[in-house]
């Protein structure tokens, strides 16, 4: 069934079994709540992924934005795209330190700057000169969100994203990643890469979520509308089939994305993945696992 909006979100493939996730799943719906509202009262799809990143990256449960873990030095290193569906506008960053909310550094990068991706101390200037939020003390502020699950040496990944049809059917998606924990520093993943791990336009929206590296090389969220176009596939089958090709190179992860009828998918190959759903018909799903 068509829908006048519809929306999915995720908070990262990282989930295992041995761990129960109702605090993260009760904030999600809270957040979905909030999001269908907006989208209920006709606001831009744009504006509904920025403020949803924003309430995933703000909660510290999952590993973006305060959750987020840091690299190898201790330093907390973050990536964050978003993408307009509409005008195929997008702005990302990568490697940015200190900076409470990347998914606003990355909308500040879209909207006030002639380029899609700034990195480091260049994307960390850039976001002192708009004003926006800085980290004061990172190990005050941050709370981790894998460390506590995570075995040393063992490498946890997690992420946060949003998709979002709205009622003028206009798309958009938005991501935000702490990345891996321990990653090497300087190392960036998928989710700042606008066509690997977040991509927007008329037909689909995409947020990924897993292995950053694997995602990189298979250019999942570009190979989903792909998919759609050059092979007719529906949304559905060109979700799952861009997530078996990244899968068959030995990744795990998964993908939520919304068409442009407001249909919504939402495969993963992990153990599970925290995700959300809410669509205009009054569908309203939480779950992280199958
Ligand atoms: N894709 C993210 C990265 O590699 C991590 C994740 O989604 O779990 O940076």
């Amino acid at each position: 069934m068509a829908q006048t909006w519809a929306m999915a979100l995720h908070g990262g493939a990282g989930p295992v079994r041995s761990k129960t996730y109702e605090r993260e799943e009760a904030h999600m719906r809270a957040v979905l709540e909030e999001g269908a509202a907006m989208l209920e009262g006709g606001a831009a799809a744009l504006d509904v992924a920025t403020a949803m990143v924003k309430a995933l990256e703000a909660c510290g449960f999952h590993i973006a934005g305060k959750g987020a873990s840091p690299n190898a030095d201790g330093v907390w290193e973050l990536d964050a795209a978003i993408m307009d569906g509409a005008t195929r506008k997008a702005g990302a960053v990568a490697a940015l330190v200190g900076f409470e909310s990347p998914v606003d550094v990355a909308r500040a990068v879209m909207e006030n700057t002639p380029h899609v991706l700034l990195a480091g101390a260049g994307a960390a200037a850039f976001a002192d000169k708009q004003g926006l939020k800085r980290v004061e003390d990172a190990h005050a502020y941050y709370t981790p969100a894998a460390s506590r699950a995570v075995k040393p040496g063992e490498l946890a990944h997690g992420t946060v994203g949003a998709v979002i049809k709205d009622r003028a059917g206009r798309l958009a998606a938005a991501t935000s990643t702490g990345g891996l924990l321990n990653k090497m520093p300087g190392r960036i993943g998928d989710t700042p890469l606008i066509g690997a791990g977040t991509w927007a336009d008329t037909r689909c929206a995409v947020s990924c979520t897993g292995q950053g590296e694997l995602f990189i090389r298979a250019n999942v969220a570009a190979d989903v509308t792909a998919r759609i176009l050059y092979a007719r596939q529906s949304l559905h089958a060109a979700a799952a089939g861009a997530l078996a090709d990244m899968a068959a190179l030995g990744g795990d992860g998964g993908l939520i994305a919304v068409g442009a009828d407001g249909e919504v998918a939402t495969p993963f190959v992990s153990e599970g993945m925290k995700r959300a759903i809410a669509t205009a018909s009054g569908v309203r799903d939480v779950r992280t696992f199958r």
